[in-house]
């Protein structure tokens, strides 16, 4: 089986087509969220933390990544991963999936559990605590399903989101979602 980028999982639990046009397709355009993640990124690996950058991966679930910072809380292992953009009152559904899916790949590879973990918004210069509830890792065993589903599908998935989700996103020229909205780009 092949391995998947973890990071992956954000991205199809954000939107199908996304996941196809980036990874399948390889549309990957480096706008301003993706220089600023890259550099965030890079930043929490040289902070000097040893636990900082953690390579972890599953074989069950084909996924091997990074989990950007390792913390214990009370001898708690949490996980955190950085993001670029504002937070919410809630962390974003598809970066709590990340979050879980760092988690279960932190426990198969290293033998580490984590229960909770954090999302830090830069923009926001804050963090928001998400709780692994059965909810959220069923949504990651869905978004596999849904990477593998789509990596032997010829074509991609039409436009599923809603359009406040668009906004921002780097593969919008190539998606051109208000054209599919319209009706005018459908594939035969
Ligand atoms: S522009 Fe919208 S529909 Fe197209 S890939 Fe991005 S989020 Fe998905």
């Amino acid at each position: 089986m092949d391995y998947l980028p973890l990071s992956k999982v954000n991205t199809v639990a954000y939107c199908g087509r996304r996941f196809y046009l980036e990874y399948i397709l390889g549309e990957l355009h480096a706008n301003h969220h993706v220089i600023e993640g890259h550099y965030l990124h890079e930043k929490a690996y040289t902070e000097g933390d040893e636990l900082s950058g953690l390579w972890v991966w599953s074989d069950r679930l084909g996924l091997v990544g990074v989990v950007d910072r390792l913390e214990w809380r009370k001898g708690e292992a949490c996980v955190v991963e950085y993001k670029v953009g504002r937070a919410s009152e809630e962390a974003h559904p598809s970066d709590a999936i990340q979050l879980v899916a760092q988690a279960l790949c932190l426990l198969e590879s290293r033998g580490i559990e984590a229960r909770r973990g954090f999302v830090y918004y830069h923009k926001s210069h804050a963090r928001r605590e998400v709780a692994f509830t059965p909810e959220l890792f069923a949504a990651v065993e869905e978004a596999v399903a849904r990477m593998r589903t789509l990596l032997g599908s010829p074509r991609p998935p039409g436009v599923e989101v809603p359009r406040s989700k668009c906004e921002g996103c780097s593969v919008r020229g190539a998606c051109q979602p208000e054209l599919w909205r319209k009706g005018v780009a459908r594939w035969a």
